[in-house]
């Protein structure tokens, strides 16, 4: 008789979760609450986890109000912690987006700007203590001008990567190599060549040792991202496998690693596959961790807060 596999231990913290008040998870989509919300992440198991809505710019700064002010209306947990996702925009969208002349900049600005703008940071250490924000994410969404072109990509993510890595705002980098957008397939929705789907090594070794020093040097917590990368049903396996290596390499310089799902309410993780089985599910990340030596164990972890 076939012996079943062994299956990994389920991930139980998830440290990167979106809320109804992100600025793009206001679909009316299903839990159209933080309350909703928080009852489906229990219930999936997970003990140890934030909810970190966006900020891009300024303008999306009473999405993060609104957030706080449901979290704490939320029935205690000290488990339960307030945190937010902050992207790496550039000094002039900042400047444009405070003129007050551009319509609705919930994204930024994303095109138009100074190819090597400046980059920056929407959230300050005002806002940081003001809201009670316990940890911050910061993420690379989009290029900053430059042409879509393979190297120019991979050295303008490379170079915001970096930038989040140094700021002394952030404690978490979001889902490294992340990309949307461009160079997707109309039909079948897949990234199959460039910036780096095709072969993950098209990023010099060079940048990626780069990248761990920094981490390093300044402390920072590398993201293992659920939804947006290991789950992703438009990134193909092979770039899946060389990417858990990555995160491998990094484990093993010594940096820690967080876990988190990137929860957006529309993709409903919580009240479909979830934790418990299905292709977006904990366990089939965790099975794809495990063969490269991450377990659950191996995640970083905020103590329990004092309610
Ligand atoms: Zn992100
Ligand atoms: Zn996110």
């Amino acid at each position: 008789m076939k012996q079943a596999a062994t299956a990994p231990a389920p991930v139980t913290c998830d440290w990167h979760i979106h809320s109804c008040h992100s600025c793009d998870c206001k679909t009316g989509a299903y839990p159209s609450t933080m309350a909703d919300l928080v009852a489906e992440i229990e219930a999936c198991g997970v003990l140890d986890y934030g909810i970190t809505d966006h900020i891009h710019t300024p303008f999306n700064l009473p999405d993060l109000e609104a957030s706080r002010k449901a979290f704490d209306a939320l029935p205690p947990n000290p488990r339960r912690h307030f945190a937010v996702e902050v992207s790496s925009v550039s000094q002039w969208e900042i400047d444009e987006v405070a003129n007050g002349t551009r319509q609705n900049p919930v994204y930024g600005i994303r095109s138009g700007g100074p190819v090597a703008a400046e980059l920056a940071l929407a959230l300050t250490a005002d806002d940081i203590t003001r809201l009670g924000i316990e940890y911050v994410i910061g993420g690379t969404h989009w290029p900053m001008y430059v042409p879509f072109e393979r190297e120019a990509i991979i050295r303008d993510y490379h170079r915001q990567n970096i930038f989040l890595l140094t700021h002394p705002l952030t404690n978490i980098i979001a889902h490294p190599w992340w990309w949307m957008g461009h160079w997707q397939n109309p039909e079948t929705k897949m990234y199959t060549a460039e910036p780096w789907f095709d072969d993950f090594n098209v990023i010099p070794t060079s940048m990626h040792d780069e990248f761990i020093a920094a981490a390093r040097q300044y402390g920072k917590i590398v993201e293992v991202n659920n939804n947006a990368m290991l789950t992703s049903n438009s990134y193909p396996e092979k770039f899946k496998q060389q990417y858990c290596e990555f995160l491998a390499a990094v484990k093993g310089a010594g940096v820690p690693l967080s876990f988190g799902s990137d929860h957006h309410s529309q993709h409903q993780i919580y009240t479909e596959s979830a934790c418990r089985g299905g292709s977006k599910s904990f366990i089939s990340s965790a099975a794809r961790l495990a063969a490269v030596g991450i377990t659950d164990a191996d995640f970083w972890r905020l103590p329990p807060r004092k309610v």
